[in-house]
């Protein structure tokens, strides 16, 4: 691996406008290469947490009478900026998160699709029109804003996820408190300093970097009114139990998985290797939707499975910078160990390793986290821990099943309800798992990874708690009024009531 291409970066908080640093700093290191420094942040805690908080809660007014036009069209000039920053900041979130640079300017361009979704949602409908029982009376539904949001995102997706908080949450008049993940606060520094160049005011969007401290920090601050929150399942979980005292908090949690493909008896098995490849070991299966689990009809196990590791064995694993490389590192230390304890976990309960991938040591790979694709196949049953937790890497369980109502009970057998992929000719299977799965988003004859801005993206059970990101979340970054005009010179109530008076 190369040395750092560039001077470590030197970030700061952002506070009402100011770029402030703090005593204690952390560096962000690379994964693919742990001698490389991206740079050095300060550590926030609950001071900078709170004069954030208080940033936001004096701009607030003055944001929340500004246009809602003119609060959009700040999103318009944020593309500009976005599209002429795509290259630089799809190889700084390489480096820094170690997803491939492709893979990054991908994720750049959702961030920017998110932006203009932003922009023209600033021309349409905040409410609707509704009948009354009165005829004199009109009756609306307009939506407001909250107040102070506070955005906490995870690192695999360091610029398209906060965009999806930030963009409706500022577009509605929230001002916003936004803490970056501790492993990817480059990324985050940067996408707040176009955020200023596009001309937001000041405290309207504000940064506190740093880690659980300065996030639950943000959490217990009573000011804050929403807590927008992607990340797993337990730091969600403590958000929501300490939210749970505030009065009037929101909280939207979009958190962890255990998606899975399901391969049916009639799949193009060409079709379904590739999908379950791209499902289980993009990203180094670092997705909230990446599949943990493939369900594989026992008629075609064996052959799917034999494609399925023809694949997994030439995957190119290396340098996020080298665009040929199908996917680089985990992304830190407690991820290897966690992944790899998990790998141990499936052979202790009894599974047949198929691919027993380990750490890469050779001289390519020796100074980063990168792991090879763990596969095994192991039959549903009770207990079964692997088969069923959020390991969040490249460990793939291969699982059959009989028929398709086996199929829908193993799926449904875990904590989780992110994602769903089904590879079937048939429109009837289809159908069926469409309608007895528990999922957030479902694909046909696709890998159970991708996202696009429109969509609803979320989950059930420990997967969600029922707030959309991306589009939807414009509906949780807002409350929903009804304002009643009446056009007499009398009052006529509803449901018929007569007053004397
Ligand atoms: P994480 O939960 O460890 O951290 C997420 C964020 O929460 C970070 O900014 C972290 O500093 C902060 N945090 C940690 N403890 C906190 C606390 N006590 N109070 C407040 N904030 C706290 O997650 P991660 O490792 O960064 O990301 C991986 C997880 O995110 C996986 O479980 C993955 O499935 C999930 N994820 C979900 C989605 C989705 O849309 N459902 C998308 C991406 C990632």
């Amino acid at each position: 691996m190369s040395q750092s291409p560039s001077i470590p970066a030197s970030g700061k908080h952002l506070v009402a406008g100011d770029w402030l640093a703090s005593g204690r700093t952390f560096p962000s290191v690379s994964p693919a290469d742990t001698q490389e420094i991206v740079g050095v942040f300060p550590k926030g805690g609950k001071d900078e947490a709170d004069r954030a908080v208080a940033a936001a809660r004096a701009a607030y007014p003055a944001w929340r009478r500004t246009s809602r036009i003119l609060r959009a069209e700040l999103f318009d000039n944020l593309a500009q900026i976005v599209k002429r920053e795509t290259d630089n900041l799809a190889r700084l979130m390489a480096r820094e998160c170690g997803k491939v640079v492709t893979e990054c300017r991908a994720e750049v361009v959702e961030g920017l699709h998110m932006i203009q979704y932003v922009f023209g949602t600033g021309r349409m409908p905040m409410g609707d029109v509704l009948a009354s029982e009165i005829a004199e009376k009109d009756a609306f539904m307009r939506r407001k804003p909250w107040g102070v949001a506070a955005v906490i995102t995870p690192w695999n997706f360091p610029f398209a996820v906060p965009l999806w908080m930030l963009g409706p949450s500022l577009l509605e008049g929230n001002a916003v408190v936004f803490k970056p993940s501790e492993d990817t606060p480059a990324i985050g520094q940067r996408l707040v300093e176009l955020f200023v160049e596009a001309g937001f005011p000041p405290g309207t969007i504000n940064l506190v970097h740093g880690d659980a401290e300065a996030g639950e920090a943000l959490v217990r601050n009573p000011e804050v009114n929403v807590v927008l929150f992607t990340g797993s399942y337990d730091v969600g979980r403590r958000i929501q139990e300490i939210s749970a005292s505030i009065p009037d908090r929101i909280v939207a949690c979009e958190m962890g998985s255990k998606s899975a493909v399901i391969v049916c008896e009639d799949a193009k098995l060409d079709l379904a290797a590739t999908c379950a490849l791209i499902s289980a070991f993009k990203t180094s299966g670092q997705r909230c939707v990446s599949a943990g689990r493939i369900l594989v009809h026992e008629k075609i196990f064996e052959t799917f499975t034999q494609k399925l590791l023809a694949l997994a064995k030439r995957l190119r694993i290396g340098n996020p910078l080298d665009a040929g490389n199908f996917t680089g590192p985990v992304i830190n230390q407690a991820a290897l160990d966690k992944i790899t304890g998990y790998n141990a976990l499936a052979k202790k309960e009894g599974a047949e390793v198929l691919l027993d991938g380990g750490r890469l040591s050779d001289s390519d790979h020796a100074r980063g986290f990168f792991l090879a694709p763990f596969i095994y196949r192991q039959r549903h049953g009770s207990g079964v821990r692997s088969i069923r937790e959020e390991v969040f890497g490249p460990h793939l369980a291969l699982i059959p099943f009989t028929n398709n109502d086996e199929a829908v009970a193993i799926y449904n057998d875990t904590d989780y309800g992110l994602s769903l992929a089904v590879i079937t000719e048939s429109y009837r299977a289809m159908r069926f798992f469409r309608e007895e799965c528990e999922y957030g988003m479902g694909y046909v004859n696709l890998p159970c990874i991708g996202a696009e801005v429109h969509l609803p993206f979320g989950g059930v059970k420990k997967s969600g708690n029922g707030h959309p990101s991306a589009a939807g979340l414009i509906e949780a970054v807002t409350h929903k009024t009804a304002w009643t005009v009446n056009h007499a010179e009398e009052v006529k109530m509803a449901q018929g009531l007569t007053t004397t008076v």
